[in-house]
């Protein structure tokens, strides 16, 4: 993100909020919280859209879960706004996450696609491999293995390309074990191993989430190739991680994959280890759905153990968590509804601004009476049609048209008349806009063409066109009860391929000249030179029309 509209103070705060946001998540709460205090001063949306986001991620390192949800929603208010919206993939993908860890997976893919869509539109490439992974988990609990796959191969290559940061190398492992799950999954234990041999290299550097998913593949490897000493190796290596883990929730999918595993094997007592090591983080999370997978291990246990009052007692649990998310689903599905009204309103506000904005800059960009480019457009688009002739070695021609004895027919039929002529003028010009022409009014009675990548003689067939064509429109113009002689144009036009050493100027001025010779031998005609004057090269005018 670009920090350099705000002063010292604040810019060090922003900086402090990214480094520190997953290591010291308490300093990082206490800096966006007074964010929030400025943003709400300054009237500022970028302020309070990134300190809601990365207050919500404090509180998703601590395991906050609803208030993680809530401040996230708080955010993607304020990052829906105007300006840029640069937070909004990192929103859209924790809200992913956040319909995951409820089990609502389309609901997750929905936001995983605005994610990617943002990150694209944004051009943030780290924010896109994000999407890309989560969208690729996502197919892969789906089961749709080459889908998964594909999604996955994406997040590699935009990781790989990213600079090397610990998030950036925790990812990565993730990625390479999650690519190894699928083509394990999909029967190509050859290409699962050589995945996983790619991220096993950095093994020693591993930890958290990584080293789980890491073990959680070997687990699963080992097992298919029936490899049993290293299978029951990976086993007990899990178990240590979980025990001695701060957090996992991330993976809590391995997780539940290892209990059904061992329930499945009868490793009763390695499964006990494991639905001990989990329960606290479970239940600390309070999200319902967790609780109630975990409650089916712990049942599965009892069962395998004959330990039949405590599976009857699991059973109620059971059965009172599904009453319980029963309710959550109806309320998180109103809220959902709520949620997605509110960002529509925001999106078509936004889009209206967009729009109004992008009006009003074209009205500040054109002549009032003519509703032609103004001049100041005009010198922005010769500037551009010059090195874009100069880059792609294409010619460039550039007409300076004036109306004859114009200030004539202004004193003989009023100033109204000429107003409605010249506004009849321009007609004509918009018609040769619509073919793809550039013209302006570049003041009074004078007016510019701007031909790119046309021969001389394309140039001057579409110059004689509309020479005629105002003849005509002269007649037509004509007040039957005072006939006015009709009216002609002069056009001078310079034609050329642009040199290193030119200028636009050199075109203008070439042109200007071209159009003083027009006028001063009798008016009502084209001259066209090939030759810009700057380059010590005496004008000299092509063939006259
Ligand atoms: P020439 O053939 O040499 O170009 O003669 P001219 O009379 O056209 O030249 P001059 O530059 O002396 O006059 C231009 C006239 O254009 C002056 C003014 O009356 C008229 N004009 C400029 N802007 C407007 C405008 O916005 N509305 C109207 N009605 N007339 C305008
Ligand atoms: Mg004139």
């Amino acid at each position: 993100m670009d920090f350099s509209q705000y002063g010292d103070d604040i810019q060090a705060q922003l900086q402090m909020v990214t480094l520190l946001h997953r290591s010291d998540s308490k300093r990082s709460r206490t800096i966006c919280e007074s964010l929030l205090v400025t943003g709400e001063e300054l009237k500022d949306n970028t302020l309070m859209g990134f300190a809601y986001y990365y207050l919500a991620e404090s509180h998703f390192v601590e395991n906050e879960y609803p208030l993680f949800v809530s401040n996230l929603l708080l955010g993607l208010k304020y990052q829906l706004q105007p300006p840029a919206p640069s937070l909004l993939a990192k929103s859209y993908n924790m809200l992913g996450i956040n319909a995951t860890y409820a089990g609502d997976i389309s609901m997750a893919m929905d936001h995983y696609l605005n994610s990617l869509q943002y990150a694209e539109q944004v051009g943030a490439p780290y924010a896109l491999a994000i999407a890309n992974f989560n969208i690729g988990m996502l197919y892969h609990d789906l089961t749709d293995m080459e889908a998964a796959i594909a999604f996955l191969k994406k997040a590699l290559a935009g990781f790989e390309a990213s600079p090397p940061t610990e998030d950036r190398q925790r990812n990565m492992s993730l990625t390479y074990s999650a690519l190894a799950s699928c083509h394990l999954e999909a029967g190509d234990t050859v290409s699962a191993l050589r995945y996983f041999e790619q991220q096993d290299k950095k093994r020693d550097k591993m930890h958290g989430d990584a080293l789980i998913t890491a073990l959680s593949f070997e687990i699963k490897y080992y097992h298919a190739v029936g490899d049993h000493p290293r299978w029951n190796a990976a086993v007990e290596a899990m178990l240590t991680t979980i025990e001695n883990a701060a957090s996992w929730l991330g993976v809590f999918d391995d997780l539940f994959l290892l209990c059904g595993f061992l329930h499945k094997v009868g490793y009763f007592d390695q499964l006990w280890r494991l639905l001990c090591a989990m329960e606290a983080l479970i239940f600390q999370s309070d999200i319902t759905d967790m609780m109630l997978k975990f409650i089916t291990y712990k049942a599965c246990y009892y069962q395998g153990k004959g330990l039949q009052e405590e599976y009857l007692s699991a059973c109620a649990e059971y059965f009172a968590l599904s009453k319980r998310l029963e309710k959550e689903n109806q309320v998180s599905m109103k809220n959902n509804i709520k949620l997605r009204e509110d960002l529509e309103k925001i999106k078509t506000k936004q889009q209206q601004m967009q729009t109004e904005n992008m009006l009003l800059l074209d009205k500040s960009r054109r002549d009032f009476l003519t509703n032609l480019p103004n001049r100041e457009w005009l010198n922005e688009y010769a500037e551009a049609a010059f090195s874009r002739a100069f880059q792609s070695r294409t010619r460039l021609a550039i007409e300076i048209l004036d109306i004859d004895k114009f200030k004539q027919y202004n004193d003989t039929l009023g100033h109204m008349a000429g107003d409605r002529y010249l506004q009849a003028l321009s007609n004509l010009l918009h018609a040769l806009i619509e073919r793809g022409l550039f013209c302006a009014r570049h003041g009074g009675d004078e007016f510019v063409i701007i031909y790119e990548n046309r021969t001389d003689s394309e140039v001057l067939e579409i110059a004689e066109s509309l020479r005629q064509d105002v003849m005509t429109l002269s007649l037509a113009e004509r007040d039957g009860g005072d006939p006015y002689p009709s009216i002609t144009v002069s056009q001078g036009i310079c034609s050329s391929l642009p040199m290193p050493w030119e200028r636009l100027w050199d075109y203008f001025h070439a042109a200007d000249q071209a159009l003083y010779r027009a006028k001063s031998t009798g008016r009502n005609a084209i001259r066209l030179t090939p030759f810009l004057s700057e380059a010590g090269r005496k004008p000299k005018d092509g063939p006259a029309v």
